[in-house]
């Protein structure tokens, strides 16, 4: 059985440590000024090789397994949410892009984006978890000659304005979608202003509009297809991604508890407590992504996880800003930056079961 404390990537080494002070170090900036994006998080990214975490090694990226890509993630997250959160985004678009079978798409995007010198996101969430109850698609395809043509809008895209490409879904009249790789330079591509968040918002989200964009064959990753999401190119849906930076806030709340316990012998057993449940969910987080447990146990379901990562999430930065009191509550303390930070995990990419055991624990209902 593999360790999750030694993965073949070695998260203990120096510059690895450097580059998690530097992101803790910068966090508060970061969420503090208006209009900031994180340029010199994503420079340190591009120093380190963490650009290359999901590009296969032929287009000069590593290729982590998603255990050890998983624990990145939790590690990151610790440091800076917001930019790890940016990165995830960033990854899924790449993921995708890898996971089609369109050599020409992958050489296009694949060696510019592992270097840094392209960018790209996703704007998926209008095929699985925003807009579901509407009656028309968010964005509408028909198909041309050569390719597609695209009109809607997208509604939720991280770091669009920042973006060379957008992987995203349209869907046509008979209920087939497809899964493309949007040149956003393309003409008819616009995106809206970054809307201000509850925390996050140096993501820069926001809404992309589509007005007649005609989009080649080339860029296709996938389709025409019903429910093309759930094709689980470059991993899908369902993957442990959220759990783990939900998991990666609760560390730095549980550290920040730690501090004052070592003030306040009081705090221990609620420290402890947190923390054990912190531990577990690492561990089985690992287990799960290696393949090393039943995939039908539903202990180990990334069902299960991210409700209970989203409840320690929130209970964590909770007591975190309980144990700091008055200080933790005024602007700028890690504490309140914590709280806000993890209302995050009730909305982003957050399945109906997920959302439903939230309300229930919320309303007090039993199992
Ligand atoms: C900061 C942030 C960044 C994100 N970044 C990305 C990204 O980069 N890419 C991506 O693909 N996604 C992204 N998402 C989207 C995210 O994963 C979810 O899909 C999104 O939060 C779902 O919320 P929604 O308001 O769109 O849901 P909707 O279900 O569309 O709900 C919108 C509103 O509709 C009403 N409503 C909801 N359900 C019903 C119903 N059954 N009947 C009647 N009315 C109803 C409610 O009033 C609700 O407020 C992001 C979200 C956030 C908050």
């Amino acid at each position: 059985m593999s360790s999750f404390a030694d993965p073949a990537l070695s998260f203990d080494s120096p510059a690895w440590q450097t580059l998690l002070t530097r992101l803790a170090d910068k966090t508060g900036e970061l969420n503090a000024t208006e209009n900031k994006w994180p340029k010199e998080q994503f420079d340190w990214f591009a120093e380190t090789g963490v650009l290359g975490w999901v590009i296969p090694e032929e287009y000069g990226g590593s290729a982590l397994s998603s255990a050890e890509l998983n624990l990145g993630y939790e590690l990151l997250a610790s440091a800076c949410l917001c930019t790890t959160f940016v990165l995830t985004q960033r990854n899924g678009a790449c993921q995708r892009i890898a996971g089609c079978e369109h050599e020409e798409l992958k050489q296009r995007w694949l060696p510019d984006l592992c270097a840094g010198r392209k960018y790209a996101t996703v704007g998926i969430s209008h095929l699985t978890t925003s807009r579901q109850h509407l009656a028309n698609p968010a964005v509408a395809a028909k198909s041309t000659e050569d390719g597609y043509l695209l009109n809607g809008t997208i509604p939720w895209v991280t770091a669009a304005v920042a973006a060379d490409c957008i992987v995203t879904g349209a869907t046509f009249e008979d209920g087939r979608q497809v899964l493309i790789a949007l040149d956003t330079a393309r003409s008819g591509v616009s995106c809206d202003e970054p809307e201000e968040l509850l925390a996050l918002t140096a993501s820069q989200t926001g809404l992309v509009q589509l007005a007649d964009v005609e989009v080649p064959e080339q860029a296709l990753i996938a389709g025409p297809v019903p429910e093309v999401m759930k094709l689980g190119i470059g991993g899908g849906t369902g993957s442990l991604t959220t759990s783990a930076l939900a998991v990666g806030l609760s560390r730095t709340a549980i550290n920040l508890i730690r501090e004052e316990a070592e003030r306040r012998p009081d705090l221990e057993g609620i420290l402890n407590s947190l923390d054990q449940t912190r531990m577990e969910l690492t561990r089985k987080m690992w287990l799960s992504n290696s393949g090393e447990v039943d995939p039908d146990d539903p202990e180990y379901s990334s069902a299960t996880i991210r409700q209970q990562a989203n409840s320690l999430a929130l209970r964590s930065s909770q007591a975190a800003l309980t144990a700091t009191k008055g200080r933790g509550f005024v602007q700028g303390h890690p504490a309140e930056r914590l709280v806000r930070e993890a209302m995050f995990f009730l909305v982003w990419s957050c399945p109906q079961p997920v959302a439903q055991a939230a309300l229930r624990e919320f309303a007090c209902i039993a199992e």
